[in-house]
């Protein structure tokens, strides 16, 4: 394997081809996170750090692709669940074929599931997963935790999906953000099916009911409408809200109330249509 220094002009060559492969292949955000950021920050558990996970790794590469507003503004629904499926597929795939970019230059590198978890039973009995995308997305600066614990960055709020691979190769890290981007506006606890998210007066990322969360998961995959991702759907900060149009938030409030009173409401009625169909629901159609 091949010695790279971040500083030396074949790391500054290796890093902006890499990016140039990335988005080619289809990254639309690409940060790189320094494996001592773990130890620098101290928040991950020791085991969950990179280089317990893998020795060698110098870098933490960090990829990451949007979900799309009006397609999860169904959920839960079949269409948000194809979206869901199909960004996890393509974070893997880029994962996989950046890994082995790197090692056609002389780097090891190695790509981390997406989704490092078999079933959710498995995940009720044993949590968390292997690695987290989000804290490794953080350290690579690209966003901050918000009170929903997902990861928020300006230009798509929470709506983005993380992947990692790690690599040999020591790319210049970029900077960590520090300021907050999370409004600490509360619509997510608000608006969360499971209640599984508590505003704290001491810090901006919640108390996450991890179990009340999951267990709701179980009811959607059932229904073949998973995940549920109400809390990144009416997040308000993301510039792909004034894209889409759809800035105010209040309207997802208004829209639980509407549907509640009357599920024909015709301002809402096109999301019932998305949400009845091609999956077992609530519409009169009796439970798995
Ligand atoms: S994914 Fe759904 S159930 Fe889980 S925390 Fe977010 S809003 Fe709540
Ligand atoms: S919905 Fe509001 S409180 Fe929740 S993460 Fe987004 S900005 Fe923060």
């Amino acid at each position: 394997m091949t010695a790279l220094s971040s500083a030396s002009p074949s790391s500054v060559h290796l890093k902006r081809s890499f990016l140039r492969e990335a988005r080619r292949l289809g990254a639309s955000m690409i940060g790189f996170a320094p494996a001592s950021r773990w130890a620098e920050y101290d928040e991950v558990p020791a085991s969950y750090r990179p280089n317990e996970i893998w020795k060698p790794t110098q870098t933490v590469v960090v990829l990451a692709v949007p979900i799309l507003l009006p397609i999860l503004e169904s959920t839960p629904s079949i269409n948000y669940q194809e979206h869901y499926i199909t960004s996890n597929i393509l974070l893997d795939q880029l994962a996989y074929r950046l890994s082995i970019y790197l090692n056609e230059r002389g780097f090891g590198a190695i790509p981390i599931p997406r989704d490092g978890y078999g079933n959710l039973d498995i995940l009720l009995r044993k949590m968390p997963a292997c690695f987290s995308h989000v804290y490794a997305a953080k350290y690579a600066g690209l966003g901050t935790i918000g009170l929903s614990h997902n990861l928020i960055n300006a230009q798509y709020g929470p709506r983005m999906r993380y992947v990692s691979l790690f690599t040999t190769a020591k790319f210049k890290g970029d900077p960590v953000l520090e300021s907050d981007l999370c409004k600490a506006c509360k619509l997510c606890a608000r608006l969360c099916p499971a209640q599984a998210l508590t505003p704290r007066p001491d810090r901006i990322a919640g108390d996450f009911d991890a179990i009340a969360c999951t267990v709701y998961h179980k009811q959607l995959t059932a229904e073949s409408r998973f995940p549920c991702g109400i809390c990144v759907k009416v997040c308000p900060v993301g510039m792909d809200r004034k894209l889409y149009g759809r800035t105010r938030v209040a309207d997802y409030i208004t829209e639980q109330k509407a549907l509640e009173a009357n599920p024909s409401d015709p301002d809402y009625r096109h999301l019932v249509h998305l949400r009845t169909h091609g999956s077992r629901n609530g519409a009169g159609e009796p439970k798995p």
